[in-house]
C-alpha cells in the first residue's frame, strides 16, 4: 500500500522525501502543492523533476474521505457527510459570515464521552480519525470552495475542532492536523483562529499548550460538579476544580489572553439565575477579571436527549447576570439547523443509508458523486 500524503506535517514529508532521497525544500515544494494548490496528480506538479514524480506515483497517493452528500443550507451553511467506513460517517460544516469563514471539523467517528445533551455523545464512540481523515476535511472544503465560488484566494479563515468527537481524546493525529493548519506552507492559518474545543481533558490540555498552543474552548455546561458530573460524564475524571487549573495554565501558553467558556442552555437544567449566579462565582474564584468568556448556545435539541431548550428570555436574563457581574458572554447564533448541521445535531450514522437518502431528496440537497478531489456538482436526477 502506498503513503497517503495527506497523513503528514511539513515533518513527516520531508522524513518521507528524505527515504525517497530528496531534500527537505522538496518536500515544502510537494506540501504547498497538495495544501495550497489542492493537487492530487504528481504530474500537475510541474515544478518537480520527472524521476520525483515517476517514485511519488510508485510509493505515495494523495486521498481524502468519500463524499456521501452535500447540503446547502438557506443560510449559505454547508454541511459534508464522508464516508469513513464500516458505516460510519462523519460531518463537517463551512459556516460563512460577513468577515470570515469558518470550518467546524470532526476528530472521531462518535465520542466516548458520552454528554447527555449531545447526540455524537448518544451514538457512541466508533473510532478515531487518522490525520489524513481530519485534516482531509480542510483540504476538500477549501478547495472545493474555491472552486464552488471560482476565487483562487482563501475561503476558509477559522477552524474550530468543534464536530463529531473529543479532540483531546485523539490527541497526536489532532496535533499533527492543526501543525499543518498553522503551517506557512500548508493553509497559514492564524492560532488564534483556530480553535480546540474540549469537554475538559484535563491532561492534554496541559500537553496541547506546550505542544501547540491554538485557542481554547471548554465545554462547560455547569458551574458546580454534580451537575457537570451528570451532563458531561468526564468530569468525574477531571472535577471542576481541576478543570479551571488547566485553564489557568493554558492561558501560559494560549495565543489569545483569554479561555472560551460554552455552556449549553438546557431548559429547567442549567439555565436558571441561581446557576448563572455560582457561574459568576466559579470563574471569580479561579482568575482576575476578564480571563474567560461565556459562550451561551441555544441547546438545539434530538428526540433521544430528553431535553429542552431554554426559552429566549431565560437565555437573555442568564447573560445578564454574567454581564452584569463583568463578565462577557455572547449568545451563539445557531447555524444550518434547517440541515441538522448545528452544534450536537452531528451524529453521521449511515448504518441505515436509506433513510439518509430519503432525508437528502427531501431538503435542498445537491448529490456528488463519491470523490476524492473537489467535485463538479451534479444536480439530483441530472
Ligand atoms: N467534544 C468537544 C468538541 C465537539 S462538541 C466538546 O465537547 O467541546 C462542540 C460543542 O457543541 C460543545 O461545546 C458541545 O457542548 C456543543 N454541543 C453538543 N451537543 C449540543 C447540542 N445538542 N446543542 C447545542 N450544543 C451542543
Ligand atoms: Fe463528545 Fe463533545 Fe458531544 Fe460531549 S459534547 S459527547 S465531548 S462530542
Amino acid at each position: 500500500m502506498t503513503a497517503n500524503l495527506l497523513d503528514y506535517d511539513l515533518d513527516g514529508l520531508a522524513a518521507f522525501c528524505e527515504r525517497l532521497g530528496e531534500k527537505r525544500f522538496r518536500a515544502t515544494q510537494l506540501f504547498r502543492w497538495i495544501h495550497q494548490k489542492g493537487a492530487v496528480q504528481f504530474d500537475d506538479m510541474t515544478d518537480l523533476a520527472k524521476s520525483l514524480r515517476e517514485k511519488l506515483k510508485t510509493t505515495a497517493h494523495i486521498q481524502a474521505l468519500t463524499v456521501l452528500s452535500q447540503h446547502i443550507s438557506s443560510d449559505g451553511t454547508i454541511k459534508w457527510l464522508f464516508d469513513v467506513g464500516g458505516g460510519n460517517a462523519i460531518e463537517t460544516v463551512f459556516i460563512p459570515e460577513d468577515d470570515r469563514g469558518t470550518l467546524c471539523v470532526s476528530s472521531q467517528a462518535g465520542c466516548a464521552v458520552g454528554c447527555r445533551f449531545c447526540s455524537t455523545g448518544h451514538q457512541g464512540f466508533s473510532r478515531n480519525l487518522t490525520a489524513a481523515e481530519i485534516i482531509g476535511q480542510l483540504w476538500f472544503a477549501e478547495h472545493f470552495l474555491r472552486k464552488y465560488l471560482g476565487v483562487e484566494e482563501r475561503v476558509i479563515s477559522n477552524v474550530v475542532m468543534m464536530g463529531m468527537g473529543e479532540p483531546l481524546q485523539n490527541y497526536l493525529p489532532v496535533v499533527q492536523s492543526l501543525r499543518v493548519m498553522l503551517d506557512d506552507h500548508g493553509y497559514g492559518l492564524s492560532r488564534r483562529r483556530v480553535t480546540v474545543s474540549t469537554s475538559g481533558v484535563v491532561l492534554k490540555m496541559d500537553r496541547l499548550g506546550q505542544d501547540c498552543a491554538v485557542a481554547l474552548a471548554v465545554s462547560l455546561h455547569a458551574p458546580n460538579d454534580a451537575l457537570r458530573d451528570n451532563l458531561v460524564p468526564l468530569n468525574r475524571t477531571y472535577p471542576l476544580k481541576e478543570l479551571m487549573a488547566a485553564c489557568q495554565r493554558y492561558l501560559e501558553f494560549a495565543p489569545r489572553d483569554f479561555i472560551t467558556f460554552e455552556y449549553c442552555m438546557l431548559d429547567g437544567v442549567n439555565d436558571t439565575p441561581v446557576h448563572a449566579q455560582e457561574l459568576v462565582e466559579l470563574v471569580q474564584a479561579h482568575g482576575k477579571n476578564g480571563w474567560c468568556k461565556l459562550n451561551l448556545i441555544p441547546f438545539n435539541p434530538f428526540p433521544a436527549s430528553g431535553l429542552k431548550r431554554s426559552n429566549h428570555s431565560a437565555v437573555l436574563a442568564f447573560a445578564q447576570v454574567l454581564s452584569a457581574a463583568g463578565i462577557v458572554t455572547t449568545v451563539r447564533k445557531t447555524r444550518g439547523d434547517d440541515i441538522d448541521a448545528a452544534c450536537g445535531q452531528l451524529a453521521g450514522d449511515v448504518q441505515d443509508r436509506t433513510s439518509v437518502l430519503k432525508r437528502m431528496a427531501k431538503q435542498r440537497t445537491i448529490m456528488l458523486t463519491p470523490v476524492s478531489e473537489p467535485a463538479t456538482l451534479r444536480e439530483p436526477g441530472t
